[in-house]
């Protein structure tokens, strides 16, 4: 059996063990130090933001902002139906409602038209949400001005998911810097990783010494143990924030690395009638995190859980898109606006797309191996 090809496998700089040996040479074995200071600075200056914030993960950061912005018992989150489960957890930790909002088909992320309708009809029933978690979907930034515009009108803050877009761009701004505040993940398949971490992002550099201080059990200043109010463990190591600025020097070679990876597949199952890639929005640019399809049924006879279980087979991973949170069991009951009455964009997505092997480690020769056997499964010779 050939080596497995992994979705989306961690892919070493080769400068990570110089700053881990200088936190182990330093004693700085810790949840602070200097690589989480400088991670810090090098990710805020990278991403163009005020500052930053190195936290244990992605689902922290989401956690902690929404902890920021108030977010409590009863109140009402909006959130990107499309997603990973991790943008909306941290909404009911902190005792909230997420209601789910569906994608447009431009860029597969959270539809303006749907948002707003949700925003009427929550607005007239006199409830506006906390906040609304917009999410860009596997390197894909969304439609930000057209939501930004909306939520704005509203006055209800944006917390924008990028825990899949580090290294994308929107009208020239990073992904992720569009909101009151951004997040990035470094969890092991992410396009930097740390094995696992997470950063916030703002301009606001007050709130990001209150998401520090939070993050580190909200103690208070005295010289014994004093709390005032509840807090968290969660900041990052010393040793795996020296991982991530090891990373963090080949962010833009991995972009792209990655943009390969995807125009390869474009030239190799491009010209496959009922075969569509996923798009990428004029004026933005996608870290192509993950390339993906989707198979038109009414062209294309095979269904995409028959192509992945092909592919397994053959020791090559490849996922279906995110299952919609609206159709989670565990979000069973929670209010969800489509995209239109007789479309509902992200079941579209569901039920269509596949995730192709993505990796920066995946050799040319490996990717046209998973080219030729697609074909070959599509019976497209
Ligand atoms: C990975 C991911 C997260 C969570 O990040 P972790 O670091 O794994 O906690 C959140 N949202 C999206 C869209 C993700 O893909």
């Amino acid at each position: 059996m050939a080596d497995r090809i992994f979705l989306s496998a961690p892919h070493m700089s080769g400068n990570e063990q110089k700053y881990i040996n200088e936190a182990f040479e330093t004693n700085w074995i810790a949840p602070l130090g200097p690589n989480v200071n400088a991670f810090e600075e090098e990710l805020a200056t990278y991403a163009g933001t005020e500052g930053a914030a190195a936290l244990s993960s992605g689902t922290a950061a989401i956690h902690l902002a929404l902890d920021l912005l108030g977010v409590g018992k009863g109140d009402v989150v909006f959130c990107s139906s499309l997603t990973f489960i991790a943008s909306a957890n941290p909404i009911v930790y902190l005792g909230a409602e997420p209601v789910f909002i569906d994608s447009e088909p431009e860029t597969w992320n959270m539809s303006p038209v749907a948002l707003e309708n949700a925003f009427k009809e929550t607005k007239a029933a006199g409830k506006l949400p906390k906040a609304v978690v917009v999410v860009n979907l596997y390197g894909q930034s969304a439609k930000m001005d057209e939501l930004i515009e909306i939520c704005d009108r509203y006055g209800v803050p944006v917390v924008e998911d990028a825990a899949e877009s580090l290294g994308s761009t929107y009208k020239d701004k990073k992904s992720g810097t569009f909101g009151k505040f951004g997040v990035y993940s470094f969890n092991g398949n992410k396009i930097i990783t740390t094995s696992g971490g997470g950063m916030l992002v703002s301009n606001d550099t007050e709130e990001l010494k209150r998401a520090r201080f939070l993050a580190t059990q909200a103690r208070d200043q005295a010289k014994h143990y004093q709390h005032s109010v509840v807090g968290y463990n969660y900041r990052l190591s010393n040793i795996l924030a020296g991982v991530g600025r090891a990373q963090l020097e080949v962010l833009d070679k991995r972009v792209e690395e990655k943009r390969a990876v995807f125009e390869r597949y474009v030239e190799g199952l491009g010209d496959i009638e009922g075969l569509e890639f996923m798009p990428e929005l004029e004026e933005t640019t996608s870290n192509r995190w993950l390339s993906v399809m989707t198979l038109n049924p009414e062209m294309i006879k095979v269904a995409p859980y028959d192509l992945i279980d092909a592919l397994e087979a053959e020791n090559i991973e490849a996922r279906p898109v995110w299952k919609p949170l609206h159709m989670q069991p565990v979000f069973d009951g929670n209010k969800f606006y489509a995209h239109a009455e007789d479309e509902v964009i992200s079941e579209q997505l569901f039920a269509t797309g596949v995730c192709l092997p993505s990796g920066t480690t995946m050799t040319i020769e490996e990717q046209q191996r998973v080219i030729k056997l697609i074909r070959t499964f599509l019976q497209i010779l």
